[in-house]
């Protein structure tokens, strides 16, 4: 049976299209999330008369005025965010950008709620804790990014002894095939321009560098339980093969369609049932596909990733966090592209290595980390 969700970013690219996929299917919606309250906040909430709401900023002002359109379904804070993850008996979708979306992700799986995830980060800075609170809770985790979606479907049924390669496949970003020299002058716009999927800024500015490959290196790692060095990385420009696994016995199986992120967002509500979506009809006619090796030395995001997740501990939330501090500098015109990665290496050779074993911890690494590459930023101005 298909749970009734909650809608964590409920305003962003992975909100707005699973309430798509939830009309379509006639599926209730419990409760949704927002960073701000929002003239589109507002909208959506009155479509859902009701769904509880809650929203984790906002000025007194902006609250007054949501509560006056809304009424006491209303919650503000991050607890409220918290109370809805945590209802009982629901699929949790986290849409949230960016490691505010780590305890959500938490509160969901302890009260044993499905998990559909598209918050990589909780994954990539607190892996560990999201399986233990997986295991604890007794619910369920079920990947909403598009590679991890394949690999998850590829991956059913199938043993962990039989598993030899997991290979997830990247667009490139709109700068592939560019030099060092040709990416030191690109702007926020043309980052911004992907040439395949139709998401939020961040990780579009991140399909662009490649970190967002590497955070998927690292998120599929603690999903699945394989080690690095059976992560393999391959550029293919298309995004119709969105990831694949080799077998030992020199099988594979990929996992092949339109890109588009309502396939695995419902999936992920409707698993391992599927139901039809409004998705134009697929075809392989006349459909070329092309695979390369990734750039590692222009874009040496990639292979910072794979260090921080070999290493561990606290080193992939300091990856995620002194990222997001670049990018968000990166749009706002105080750094150039190819700062983004030297900022993130240079804060994690500034960040004291811990071992985080509560999501304290790992939030107290993300703020320092944090703190020292926006220093580096302002200091570099
Ligand atoms: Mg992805």
């Amino acid at each position: 049976m298909i749970r009734p969700l909650v809608v964590l970013g409920a305003t962003g690219s992975i909100g707005t299209q699973t309430l798509e996929v939830a009309e379509a299917l006639d599926i209730p919606v419990a409760a949704i999330a927002a960073r701000n309250p929002s003239e589109e906040l507002t909208r959506i909430a009155k479509g859902l008369p009701d769904a509880l709401v809650a929203v984790a900023g906002g000025s007194g002002e902006e609250r007054d005025a949501l509560r006056g359109h809304l009424g006491d379904r209303v919650r503000f804070g991050s607890e409220g965010v918290l109370e809805i993850s945590s209802l009982t008996d629901v699929t949790v979708v986290n849409g949230i950008v960016g490691s505010a979306g780590l305890r959500a992700s938490i509160s969901a799986l302890e009260a044993g709620n499905r998990l559909a995830l598209a918050n990589k980060e909780s994954m990539v800075a607190a892996g560990e804790l999201v399986n233990r609170a997986l295991e604890n809770g007794g619910g369920e985790l079920i990947p909403v990014d598009s590679e991890h979606s394949a690999l998850f479907q590829c991956l059913e049924g199938e043993s962990p002894q039989a598993v030899d390669r997991l290979v997830l496949t990247a667009s490139g970003g709109p700068f592939r095939g560019m030099t060092k020299a040709e990416l030191a002058g690109v702007t926020p716009d043309q980052a911004l321009d992907h040439p395949t999927w139709d998401m939020g800024n961040r990780i579009t500015i991140d399909s662009a560098t490649l970190f967002n490959k590497g955070l998927e290196v690292i998120e599929a790692h603690y999903l699945f339980d394989v080690p690095y060095d059976r992560i393999d990385v391959v550029v293919h420009p298309q995004s119709i093969l969105h990831s694949a696994v080799a077998f030992v016995d020199g099988s594979w199986k990929g996992h092949i369609g339109h890109a588009d992120m309502r396939i695995p967002i419902q999936f992920a509500i409707t698993a391992p049932a599927r139901e039809s979506t409004p998705t134009p009809e697929f075809s392989l006619v006349g459909i070329e596909l092309s695979f390369e090796k990734p750039d590692r030395a222009t874009f040496p995001a990639l292979d910072l990733a794979y260090e921080a997740g070999i290493r561990g501990g606290s080193a992939p939330a300091v990856l995620n966090a002194a990222d997001e501090v670049a990018v968000e500098a990166f749009l706002g015109g105080r750094l150039g592209f190819l700062g983004i990665p030297e900022i993130v290496e240079r804060t994690l050779e500034e960040v004291e290595w811990r071992e985080p074993r509560t999501v304290e911890e790992v939030i107290q690494a993300d703020s320092e980390a944090r703190a020292v590459a926006a220093g580096m930023i302002a200091g570099s101005c």
